[in-house]
């Protein structure tokens, strides 16, 4: 069985355990028909569109 040969500082532990909570920027995409600024993969709540068509037909059609 590996046995690891020196004991890793608190540092380097410490620095490879900051990876999983780390916060990532937004991913941030133009919206292409009211050019508002929204995350991917989200219809847009300035105009409710969604990948170049209206999302708010496909969500409440008897509206
Ligand atoms: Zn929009």
């Amino acid at each position: 069985m590996a046995v690891p040969k020196q004991r890793q500082s608190k540092m380097r532990r410490d620095k490879r355990r900051a990876q999983h909570d780390k916060i990532t920027a937004p991913n941030l995409i133009t919206c292409p028909s009211c050019q508002e600024r929204i995350p991917r993969h989200i219809a847009c709540p300035a105009c409710g569109s969604f990948r170049g068509g209206n999302i708010e037909k496909l969500v409440k059609p008897n509206l």
